[in-house]
């Protein structure tokens, strides 16, 4: 078998998997749309069947004019991205095996240390909380660097969040986003494996987060969704679909909030100040900013969807030299990230 046919098999195993992923996940919004629907309309007895219909499927969020650019963007990221995440999610053991590899060579072989509880239980805190530290780390920059924010920008700019929204990422950011969590989360759980004396990552480890992988993937579609689900105090130490829906809002008080840490945790916001529960009913609306809006929004085109990314981190860059030379000449400046 050649490379490319090795390549493209993987490719194609991973597209596969991640079909199903998405037709299950689909079908759980459904399903449990459905259930919240029933559960909230309860009182009014008779209400039509079409209003379910109507709840699940509202024609003004599937059909916004921002949802244009995301629905042209699917194929290359179905085709494209999606592959290459799945791969580089599976890297994260190959990366941990082969730290845990070079630090023996390096430093010496360790005997294993503790009872096999012991092992497992760490191995899972570590690749956990690494790996979600990672991914929160990486949207926060997303958010404070002002080069970075220029790719982001574009998740941000959707004034509306029907459950397809999940999907719109200028590639930019889904590479970073997809590729930095899993080689840090490996390399310090190789650390780990080293410090433990164990070889490879224990399979329990590898099936759980391959099953948890299907639940992220239902979370994330309630994440960019119109359905508020909220998790009531437990807010506090899960990230509910209504903290993220906030995280969406076009709204000051509501900026750089609820950035979030994978697997569903709301630890690294509490940790760094940047978590908001949003008060029940809260009213907002979607978007980047005021000045961004409707008419202004940057994104409502595919070109637009695209390019301008690219048009405004030059932008950026060059107002950060005008700003070094202003300062330069013992002038005073401000930061240039622009909302
Ligand atoms: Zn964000
Ligand atoms: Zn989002």
């Amino acid at each position: 078998m050649t490379v490319m046919q090795t390549f493209g098999n993987a490719i194609w195993n991973a597209l596969d998997g991640q079909l199903w992923f998405w037709i299950k996940g689909y079908a759980s919004f459904i399903l449990l749309g459905s259930l919240i629907w029933i559960w909230t309309s309860r009182r009014a007895k008779g209400t039509p069947y079409r209003d379910l219909v109507l709840y699940l499927f509202p024609r003004n969020l599937y059909f916004h004019r921002t949802m244009k650019a995301v629905y042209f963007s699917l194929v290359p990221f179905v085709f494209v991205l999606l592959p290459t995440f799945i791969l580089l999610a599976a890297g994260a053991y190959e990366v941990a095996s082969r730290t845990e590899t070079s630090l023996s060579l390096w430093l010496g072989h360790r005997p294993e240390i503790g009872t096999t509880w012991i092992s497992i239980t760490t191995q899972f805190v570590v690749f956990i909380l690494s790996s979600s530290f990672a991914t929160y780390g990486v949207h926060y920059a997303f958010h404070k660097v002002p080069i970075l924010w220029s790719f982001h920008r574009v998740h941000h700019s959707a004034e509306a969040l029907p459950p397809f929204a999940v999907f719109r990422f200028h590639p930019v950011e889904y590479l970073l986003t997809a590729g930095i969590p899993p080689l840090f989360g490996g390399v310090v759980t190789g650390a780990a494996l080293y410090m433990l004396g164990a070889g490879q990552v224990h399979p329990s480890l590898i099936a759980f987060v391959a099953l948890y992988s299907s639940w992220e993937v239902i979370t994330g579609i309630f994440n960019h969704s119109h359905v508020p689900i909220s998790y009531g105090w437990l807010n506090r130490i899960f990230y509910a679909p209504v903290l993220h829906q906030v995280h969406h809002s076009a709204e000051l008080r509501h900026r750089d909030k609820n950035i979030g840490g994978g697997f569903n945790l709301v630890i690294w916001d509490h940790l760094f100040g940047t978590l908001y529960i949003p008060e029940k009913n809260e009213t907002y609306r979607w978007g980047l900013n005021d000045e961004e809006f409707g008419d202004a929004n940057p994104h409502l085109t595919v070109t637009g969807f695209y390019l301008e990314p690219f048009r405004h981190a030059w932008g950026t860059i060059s107002a950060q030299r005008i700003s070094r030379r202003v300062r330069g000449l013992g002038g005073t400046s401000t930061a240039v990230k622009d909302i």
